[in-house]
């Protein structure tokens, strides 16, 4: 992929206190073998206003990474979230520091590079699901493969992905559902004071099956159990995150009343999370920005599946780099919700694709992600 002197330009500047290996992006000096390793910031843009239980949002500001040796040239993608204590600013930072590490390693022993960087970046796992993301690509692009097929997965048993509606009012909610009729499910944001009207409007418009996410937005046991035996009535199929992640013990209290799956979210990050929550929920929604990449969202996949839980795979709003990446694990799965790149207005990329909902895996190798031109 070649990249214009303009947008190089354009990339210097935000990645210009990154040191001098942005340069040597520019290319055509550069014998074949030159390693070239940038970092970019790009603001995505909502279309819709993004709101959840906690906060709401008309850009992101996510962080790109790319990579290039041998003349292959691997994308990752961080998307930093203020739950998890994550900005744009740091994520460069430390994708900055971690600059030598992935110049100096071996791409195709990423099992080793990974445990190198995991030691340098300790708290930042979007800044991780960007290097491992873009390793694997560039490995896939190296071995002329589609990751998915790296991993022996069969792209026709990639699920369909639920169209995901933010809160908002009656009738953009309703417009909202009206933009997704494509798709055969929907996700549904609640958890603040206006449940009942969200769902009324939603089922005003459509009587196709729901998955509802409350983001930890309700308060106690008593009010979960209550909306959750509302929901059960408007043929809600599963609750995502209905109490605070630390209730753990509340959560597994619910689930001994409720027959609807409860899946966790902020509740689960990487592997290890996983066993203590396996008597408190009936699954797990595994997200690469959470795990730190997709090498730890195989391993959650792997344990999930031991403990007998659910799985989901999700996103933050990201581009399709990300959700590209997401998608080649997902015929491992029971539920997709990888529309983060459906929801803003600039991606600047072209990845898998979706037709009436179900996820379409191209057969280009690695991530098969391609810049948009001139938008990064
Ligand atoms: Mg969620």
């Amino acid at each position: 992929m070649e990249i214009s002197r303009r947008r190089l330009l354009g990339a210097s500047a935000v990645t210009g206190a990154m040191g001098p290996g942005i340069v040597a992006m520019a290319g055509e000096r550069h014998p074949t073998g030159a390693t070239r390793f940038a970092v970019r910031r790009k603001q995505l843009k909502l279309t819709h206003t993004w709101t959840i239980a906690r906060n709401s949002s008309d850009v992101k500001d996510n962080v790109f990474v790319r990579i290039e040796r041998d003349g292959v040239v691997g994308w990752g993608e961080a998307a930093p979230n203020v739950r998890y204590g994550q900005s744009a600013e740091q994520t460069m930072s430390l994708l900055g520091k971690t600059r030598a590490i992935v110049e100096a390693g071996d791409w195709l022993h990423y099992v080793d590079l990974r445990e190198r960087w995991e030691r340098e970046l300790p708290e930042d796992s979007c800044a991780r699901a960007a290097l491992d993301m873009a390793i694997l690509d560039w490995v896939g692009g190296k071995l002329g493969s589609p990751l998915y097929r790296l991993l022996g997965l069969d792209p026709a048993k990639a699920p369909v992905t639920t169209f995901s509606i933010g809160i908002d009012s009656p009738q953009v909610i309703r417009q909202k559902v009206e933009e997704a009729k494509e798709f055969p499910a929907l996700k549904i944001k609640v958890g603040r004071d206006n449940d009942a009207e969200i769902l009324a409007a939603v089922r005003d418009a459509t009587d196709k099956p729901l998955r509802v996410d409350a983001n930890e937005g309700w308060r106690d046991k008593e009010q979960a159990l209550e909306k959750i035996q509302w929901l059960a009535g408007l043929g809600v199929e599963l609750i995502e995150q209905p109490l605070p992640s630390a209730m753990i013990e509340e959560t597994a209290w619910l689930r001994e009343r409720v027959e609807m799956p409860i899946i966790a979210d902020e509740a689960v990050k990487t592997a290890g999370d996983i066993p203590r929550l396996a008597g408190a929920y009936d699954g797990i929604n595994i997200k690469l920005m959470k795990s730190g990449g997709l090498q730890e969202a195989i391993r959650m996949i792997h344990v999930a599946r031991a403990v007998g839980m659910k799985i989901m795979l999700g996103c933050m709003i990201e581009s399709s780099v990300a959700i590209s990446a997401a998608a080649h694990l997902s015929p491992l799965v029971d539920y997709a919700d990888l529309d983060g790149n459906l929801l803003i207005s600039n991606d600047p990329f072209i990845g898998v694709g979706v037709e009436r909902g179900r996820l379409i895996l191209n057969d280009r190798p690695g991530l098969g992600v391609r810049e948009r031109a001139e938008t990064l």
